[in-house]
C-alpha cells in the first residue's frame, strides 16, 4: 500500500516544509553512520561532553543540561515531575495547541493548571501576567509554563519580558519555557532571561533526527527537584546529574550523541547569531509572499481553543502582532469555503511538497510553512513558488506574484 502511494508521487526529492521534524544535513546523518562504541569509552565520553557543552552554548546557559532518549513529550514530563508536587498550582500562559497539550499533561500528572487565556493570534498580554502574579499574595502558583514559539500558530512569546513581569510582581515561581520550535532558530537566553527549566528537542532547529530531548535546569530548579514529592524513576534528575557527563538510566544512546555533536559543530561553524539572521531573512521573505498573496488583507477575527470567531475573507498570516512573528514557522489562514487540508494534499500529491497542517481548532483552516533548520534561499523560493502554484490549482483566491515579493525581501528591496 505504502509502496504504491510513493510510486504515484512525483519524482524528485520531497520538499519538506513542515515545522518539524526538519531537513537533516547529510553530514549529520553521516556522523551517525559509524560503528557502535562502548558508552564508557573515553572517546565516546569526550563526544558526549562536547555535544552537551554545545547544546549549553545554544541554550546560552552555564547551568545543568540533561538529555533524554525521548521526543519532546519526554522532556515536558521530566520538567513537570521534577519541579512540582501533586496538587501544586501551575500557571500556563496560553498560546495555542502546544500550550494546551502541555497543560493536559500537567493535569494528568495531578497538578492544578490555571490557564491565563490569550487570543491565539497575539499570545498572552504581559500586563495580564503581572496582574495575575501580583494578585497571588500567598504564592500558591509554583510555576509559570510558557511555549516560546507556538508551533501551531507561528506566534512567539517574549520570554525575557515574562521574566520581567514576574520580577515586577516579585513572584518566586519557577519559570519553565518550551523552546522546541525556537531553539537554534531565533534568540533564546536561558541564563540572561532567568529561565529555570528549558525544554528542547533535537528535531527542529538542531537539524537532528527525532528522539532526543533535553532540559536546561537552573540551580534553583535543581534544588527544588530534590524536594518535590511527585513519584518518578526514569525522569528523575538526581541520579542522572550525579555524574559528568550525564549517566542515562540504562544504555546511553551513543548514535544520538554522534549526530548531536555534529549538529552543534554545524551551528558553530555558521555562528549562532548568523543562524538567527538567516532565519529572520528567510522568514521575512516567506511573510512578504504571504502578505502579497492575501493582498494585504486584515481579517477581523479572534482564535481560541474553541475555534475561530469571525470570518476569514482572505488569505493572511495568522500572527496579528508584528512584534511576535515567528522566524521558524508561518501559519496561514485560508479563506472560508476552502479546505486547507485538501490544499496540502494537492501540494503533496501533485508536487511532492510537504506542508504543515492546522492543529486542534485550526484543522482545515490553516496551513503552515516551516522555515527552520537546514534551509537556504533556493529551497525557500522553491517551496513558495510551489505553494503559489498549488493555491492556483486549488482555486484558493490569492494575488499571484508572491515569489517576486519574497525575492524583493531577500534582496533588501
Ligand atoms: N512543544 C512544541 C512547541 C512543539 O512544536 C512540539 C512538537 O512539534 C512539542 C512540544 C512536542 O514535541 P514532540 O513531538 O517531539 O514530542
Amino acid at each position: 500500500m505504502t509502496a504504491k502511494t510513493n510510486a504515484a508521487r512525483p519524482r524528485g526529492r520531497q520538499f519538506f516544509f513542515n515545522p518539524g521534524p526538519t531537513n537533516i544535513p547529510d553530514r549529520i546523518l553521516g556522523a551517525m553512520n559509524r560503528a557502535t562504541m562502548d558508552f564508557f569509552d573515553p572517546t565516546f565520553l569526550e563526544i558526549q561532553t562536547r555535544a552537551t557543552e554545545g547544546v549549553k552554548r545554544v541554550l546560552k546557559t552555564k547551568q545543568t543540561v540533561l538529555f533524554y532518549s525521548a521526543n519532546g513529550h519526554g522532556a515536558w514530563e521530566a520538567a513537570l515531575v521534577n519541579c512540582f508536587a501533586p496538587g501544586d498550582t501551575i500557571l500556563m500562559l496560553e498560546s495555542g495547541h502546544f500550550s494546551g497539550n502541555w497543560s493536559e499533561m500537567a493535569q494528568s500528572l495531578g497538578y492544578k493548571v490555571e490557564t491565563l487565556h490569550a487570543d491565539w493570534r497575539r499570545g498572552v498580554a504581559l500586563a495580564d501576567v503581572e496582574k495575575r502574579l501580583a494578585a497571588d499574595k500567598a504564592h500558591d502558583i509554583k510555576g509559570i509554563l510558557v511555549v516560546h514559539n507556538e508551533t501551531a500558530t507561528g506566534v512567539a512569546t517574549p520570554i525575557g519580558d515574562v521574566r520581567k513581569a514576574m520580577d515586577r510582581a516579585k513572584h518566586p515561581a519557577l519559570l519553565l519555557a518550551d523552546t522546541i520550535s525556537s531553539l537554534g532558530s531565533f534568540d533564546f537566553r536561558m541564563d540572561d532571561w532567568g529561565v529555570d527549566v528549558v525544554v528542547g528537542g533535537s528535531q527542529k532547529g538542531l537539524m537532528m533526527v527525532t528522539g532526543m530531548s533535553f532540559t536546561g535546569i537552573s540551580d534553583k530548579a535543581l534544588a527544588r527537584s530534590e524536594k518535590t514529592a511527585t513519584p518518578k524513576s526514569y525522569w528523575g534528575w538526581k541520579a542522572m546529574q550525579a555524574m559528568k557527563p550525564q549517566r542515562f538510566p540504562g544504555t546511553t544512546p551513543v548514535h544520538l550523541f554522534f549526530g548531536l555533536d555534529e549538529a552543534v559543530r554545524v551551528i558553530d561553524e555558521e555562528g549562532l547569531e548568523n543562524v538567527f539572521v538567516r532565519h529572520r531573512r528567510l522568514a521575512s521573505a516567506a511573510r512578504a509572499a504571504i502578505a502579497h498573496w492575501g493582498g494585504g488583507a486584515k481579517n477581523d477575527l479572534k482564535i481560541s481553543s474553541k475555534g475561530i470567531d469571525g470570518k476569514i475573507g482572505a488569505l493572511e498570516l495568522l500572527c496579528a502582532d508584528p512584534a511576535r512573528v515567528s522566524d521558524s514557522v508561518s501559519a496561514i489562514l485560508v479563506p472560508d469555503g476552502h479546505d486547507a487540508n485538501a490544499f496540502r494534499k494537492l501540494a503533496l500529491d501533485r508536487y511532492n511538497l510537504s506542508l504543515g497542517g492546522g492543529l486542534g481548532p485550526l484543522m482545515g483552516r490553516v496551513f503552515r510553512i516551516g522555515h527552520l533548520g537546514d534551509l537556504n534561499e533556493p529551497m525557500l523560493l522553491g517551496a513558495l513558488a510551489t505553494v503559489e502554484m498549488a493555491l492556483a490549482d486549488a482555486g484558493i483566491p490569492h494575488k499571484s506574484g508572491g515569489v517576486t515579493a519574497a525575492i524583493a525581501s531577500l534582496r533588501g528591496a
